[in-house]
């Protein structure tokens, strides 16, 4: 069966990276029927932040790919966090010093930046592995004895892995093939510490086994580890799981990995929801009035298409619709741009009814209250609209006659259009039924007969009603406002 999971470090808020790769896991998972988890990653203790775990959970809830198992919920293969996993890890780090696939190393701190520093001195990087691994100090180097004495002792500690030597590892990842590591190039890395605590490569492994992943789904940041735990299946004489690593997410202009110093300094959010930080607050895809149906939409379309020019998808039609063969190698730019226009999309599709809602609360808000039908208002303003917070200064004529009109419009106010709007007044307190249709009608009828150019009145009439010439079909304008309101806007702008 499918079990996938998503494998956080609570090291700060999720960022819309973390979301992909969790949104595919889920897309993945359903597709085939499986089961998509959440495990935490907090090992790192000095990485912690307080509040990323609940903002994790609740950006999932938000978007509506919640997780099937996680912390707190069908909790099979728990605990879901990895620091209440702990004292698990001690008997795999153990197995692997037994079979042979690991070692203890004793270096200090100090020792080993003398090192790097050395290295970086002839230009070169200072790799912890089998060129340099009989010369240091490590159970390698050191009698059996020595080793279980220092260990008694309580001398720190850390097990590495025994990277084999002079082997090409052909791996084979769902999205880029095989692909191809040397195993010379890569550093013993460091598996479990004396404090009790394993490190990421470990945890991970361990986990994955024990939680019976299917496939591992992640960012293609990962993909330098994957050598290590191809290898470390291998010692454990475990099924590895497939591998798919996701392309990375590209800032929209230029190139490079998409940062949330790009969000902040071209005002667009990395985050699904807003994360407050000692200096202040990053905003977030939720606050800035994002639909979550528009973000996973276009989520899912950051290294992933369906082969057709279809760009809307709702979530159940992309879970019907998500191949991981279908995702693209190379990186996704994220268009911040596009992401509004995907808003939009999902605001005109609204039941107007249903946005007249969203609207009321966002006027309530502005501690206004009306009369009006928002439903219809929101009818006419809705196309040029790519949020629920734009509404407003999209109708706000429509609540306040206008206190100023727009200058460049206002050119168009001729000596003669004082006179022509008196009599426009006096058109309009005739009609009974003042609908838009029957308005437009007579007006028309008032123009044509009396051989008056449309121009002449309806351009003074819009700017008399809005203040501006914009909006939508004048007419729809007049009947919303009502006879009386009308009236007093032209008396208004001809004084
Ligand atoms: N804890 C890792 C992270 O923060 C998980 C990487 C993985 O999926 O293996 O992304």
């Amino acid at each position: 069966p499918v079990r996938v999971r998503f494998a956080p470090s609570p090291t700060g808020p999720l960022h819309i990276g973390g979301v992909r790769t969790a949104l595919f896991n889920y897309l993945f998972a359903k597709k085939n029927n499986g089961t998509f988890y959440l495990r935490i990653e907090d090992t790192d203790q000095t990485r912690f932040v307080p509040g990323a775990e609940a903002y994790i959970f609740e950006a999932l809830e938000w978007l509506g790919i919640a997780p099937d198992e996680t912390v707190g919920k069908n909790e099979k293969f728990g605990p879901y966090r990895q620091s209440e996993r702990k004292e698990m890890y001690k008997q795999y780090a153990d197995k692997l010093i037994e079979n042979g696939w690991a070692y203890y190393a004793f270096d200090s701190a100090e020792k080993l930046d003398e090192l790097r520093k050395q290295a970086e001195a002839e230009g070169k990087t200072f790799i912890y592995n089998h060129s340099v691994r009989e010369q240091l100090d490590n159970s390698l180097t050191v009698s059996r004895e020595e080793v279980e004495k220092r260990i008694s002792n309580g001398d720190a500690f850390v097990v590495r892995f025994k990277t084999p030597i002079n082997e090409t590892l052909i791996i084979n990842d769902i999205i880029r093939g095989d692909v191809k590591f040397d195993t010379n190039l890569l550093d013993d890395k460091v598996l479990y510490k004396s404090d009790g605590m394993p490190t990421y490569h470990l945890a991970n492994i361990v986990d994955d086994h024990l939680m019976e992943t299917s496939h591992v789904i992640r960012g293609e940041e990962w993909l330098p580890s994957l050598p290590l735990h191809k290898l470390l299946y291998k010692a454990f004489d475990w099924e590895a799981p497939e591998f798919a690593h996701l392309p990375l997410i590209l800032k929209p202009i230029g190139n490079g990995k998409l940062s949330k110093r790009d969000g902040d300094k071209m005002g667009f959010p990395v985050f699904p929801l807003e994360w407050k930080t000692e200096e202040g607050t990053s905003m977030g895809y939720r606050e800035n009035g994002f639909f979550p149906e528009a973000v996973v939409n276009f989520l899912a379309l950051l290294g992933w298409n369906d082969g057709t020019e279809q760009e809307i998808f709702s979530l159940e039609e992309l879970v019907q619709k998500f191949d991981l063969a279908r995702v693209n190698k190379s990186g996704a730019k994220f268009d911040p741009e596009k992401n509004k226009w995907f808003n939009h999309q999902y605001l005109i599709k609204k039941e107007d009814s249903e946005l007249a809602e969203m609207f009321k609360k966002e006027l309530n808000a502005k501690g206004i209250s009306t009369d009006l039908d928002l439903t219809r208002v929101v009818s006419l303003v809705k196309e040029r609209a790519n949020f629920i917070t734009e509404l407003y200064d999209l109708s706000d004529y429509f609540f306040v006659a206008p206190s100023s009109y727009d200058e460049k419009a206002a050119k168009n106010w001729k000596e003669e259009t004082p006179e022509l709007m008196k009599q426009l007044i006096a058109v309009l307190e005739g009609i009974s039924d003042f609908t838009s249709v029957n308005i437009e009608a007579v007006v028309k009828d008032w123009l044509t007969t009396n051989e008056i150019g449309m121009g002449k009145v309806m351009q003074p009439f819009r700017l008399s009603l809005v203040g501006a010439l914009k909006g939508p079909h004048l007419f729809d304008i007049v009947e919303m406002l009502g006879k009386e309101e009308s009236i007093e806007r032209i008396e208004t702008a001809i004084q």
